[in-house]
């Protein structure tokens, strides 16, 4: 189950920025509601901005922070990476279970399980997907 989180997030994240380059690339990575618009590289004319519009909306989550998504979660998941809770724990821990390194210290007295709750909550987002697993739910 660990590895294909893993895996899994690593997929969903590389579509997500995929889909904002791809954006950016033919729109600019920064839109602002300009008047009744969208206004990137590209207007968007035919789209009415108003409050809770979803040309608000849209302007709200551009390619940009989009892109700073995909950076935060890559390196949240750098952080929370797996490592055999014996190697943490130390001679004590006998079994090859998988801990969170990061929730993981050296004076705990059980491992934080791999994959964490983080990496959970970072799979969530993505819980529409046809690979999304229930046992990954926190
Ligand atoms: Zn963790």
């Amino acid at each position: 189950m660990s590895a294909d989180l893993t895996t899994f997030l690593r997929e969903r994240v590389a579509e997500d920025e995929q889909i904002a380059r791809d954006a950016a690339t033919a729109f600019g990575d920064t839109w602002t509601v300009v008047d009744d618009a969208i206004r990137g590289s590209l207007e968007f004319t035919d789209v009415v901005a108003e409050p809770g519009s979803p040309a608000e909306y849209i302007a709200h989550y551009d390619a940009a922070r989009a892109l700073r998504e995909v950076k935060a979660k890559r390196a949240l998941m750098a952080m929370h990476r797996p490592i055999r809770a014996k190697d943490i724990l130390g001679s004590g821990w006998t079994d090859d279970s998988l801990a969170c390194e990061q929730e993981t210290g050296p004076d705990d007295i059980a491992p934080t399980p791999f994959p964490c709750q983080t990496l959970q909550a970072l799979a969530a987002v993505y819980a529409d997907h046809s690979d999304y697993r229930d046992e990954w739910r926190s």
